[in-house]
């Protein structure tokens, strides 16, 4: 598969029906979704690897690993209508044997799994609302790749350094929010973004 043929089946799963705002309930963009998983799958942390997507919602993170031939991937949301919709991608995709979906609240959450995966709520709402998916991500996986707001870089490392978890990559997006709430006033706003890359120590994977 090339990165463009990710990107076009990705294409396909849809945004959230009716979002809500309180939960930040945004579509990771197909084109920065597959480029992510490409580099993390470069990294060995998706190949032959159990993947958690923290905050799932219609599945975009989870279903493209699977796309790329993770052997299992657990999406955990909150909201039940986009884990419906996330189910039926999945089917559509054809990785619904390989797929499945955990109805909970991040917050106190251990899914153990090989590397977890997330474009959690950038805390425009409720101040810090990463946090709990950051916690939750460091329980539960060796290696975590996690969106956040470019300008909340150097508080989320510094949050991960008091884990004991340390950045190995970092890479830069610009990630277009189109207007979904009425509180928006521009129909699409760009935000920069950082896709990190953590783990709790050199050998994230066991080293092979
Ligand atoms: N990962 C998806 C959706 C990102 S939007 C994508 O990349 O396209 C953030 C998601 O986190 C939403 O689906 C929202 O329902 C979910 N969410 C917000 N707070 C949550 C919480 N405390 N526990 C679990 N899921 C939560």
């Amino acid at each position: 598969m090339r990165k463009r043929d990710l990107e076009i089946l990705l294409e396909r799963v849809p945004a959230h029906p009716k979002p809500r705002a309180d939960l930040e309930q945004y579509r990771t963009p197909p084109v920065i979704a597959a480029d992510l998983l490409w580099q993390a799958y470069a990294l060995g942390d998706v190949g032959e690897r159990t993947l958690v997507d923290l905050g799932c919602g219609t599945g975009m993170l989870a279903l493209g690993a699977l796309l790329l031939g993770a052997p299992r991937a657990t999406g955990v949301d909150v909201d039940a209508d986009a884990l419906s919709v996330a189910l039926e991608s999945a089917r559509q995709l054809g990785v619904a044997d390989r797929f499945e979906i955990e109805h909970s609240d991040v917050d106190g959450l251990t899914w153990p799994a090989d590397t977890a995966i997330m474009n959690p709520p950038f805390g425009a709402q409720k101040r810090h609302a990463d946090r709990p998916f950051l916690d939750a991500a460091f329980r539960s996986s060796p290696v975590i790749w996690s969106i956040h707001l470019a300008e909340t870089q150097m508080w989320v490392e510094n949050y991960a350094s008091r884990a004991g978890v340390v950045v190995t990559h970092a890479i830069p997006y610009r990630f277009p929010l189109k207007a979904q709430f009425a509180f928006h006033e521009k129909p699409v706003k760009d935000v920069d973004v950082v896709a990190l890359r953590f783990t709790h120590g050199d050998d994230a994977h066991g080293g092979d």
